[in-house]
């Protein structure tokens, strides 16, 4: 996707030879425009795929995850709890994750009313490092015996295997830009 690569070479940050920083456009600052951009480009990779829900995690994913829904008919979008809130609902699923930016483990839940068993799920996050993330949220699906249709990616970084180990679990990745490295300051694209 032509137009989210400019944003990534004009105003992408590159911290030590792994991580992106995006605040300008994705996870600080949104642009809408690009969001919506992103939200057609899902929907032409999926065309063909049969979706009822998408699925994400908080917090930058929800962003992505509401305009992403619109070119799907406006589906519902569930996200993932990161933190037990008490007006959370006792019966949940769950997986552990484990934070590549945050170097920890967390617990991500959604409440059970809102996977259910006939719902075909489309997965949406802002980055792919190692898949942690993403293989927690088809953990979730699969604990509710719903369908993953497919992952969807912003940005991916290939010389990372999360890319691999989804693909490992079944499900096909969608990724709109893909990184081959971030060395020297510089972003290759792949
Ligand atoms: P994974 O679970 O695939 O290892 O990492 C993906 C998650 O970590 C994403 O949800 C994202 O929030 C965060 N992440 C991983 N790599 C980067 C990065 O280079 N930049 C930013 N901003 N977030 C990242």
């Amino acid at each position: 996707m032509e137009a989210l690569k400019n944003k990534i070479t004009n105003q992408g940050i590159v911290i030590g030879s792994e991580i992106l920083k995006v605040d300008s456009f994705l996870n600080h600052q949104i642009d809408i425009k690009l969001l919506n951009e992103i939200g057609q480009e899902f929907k032409k990779r999926y065309s063909s795929s049969e979706i009822t829900k998408i699925l994400t995690v908080e917090a930058s994913g929800i962003g992505i995850a509401c305009i992403v829904a619109q070119y799907f008919n406006n589906i519902p979008v569930v996200f993932a709890k990161k933190n037990e809130a008490t007006t959370m609902d006792t019966s949940v699923y769950e997986a552990d994750v484990f934070s590549f930016t945050k170097n920890k483990n967390y617990k991500i839940r959604t409440s059970k009313k809102y996977i259910k068993k006939e719902d075909k799920i489309l997965i949406i996050d802002d980055f792919l490092a190692n898949g942690n993330a993403a293989l927690g949220l088809i953990k979730i699906v699969r604990q509710a015996e719903a369908n993953v249709v497919g992952v969807g990616i912003v940005i991916e970084k290939a010389f990372q295997n999360g890319r691999k180990c989804i693909e490992k679990e079944g499900v096909k990745v969608e990724s709109l830009a893909i990184i081959k490295s971030l060395q020297d300051n510089k972003v290759v694209f792949k």
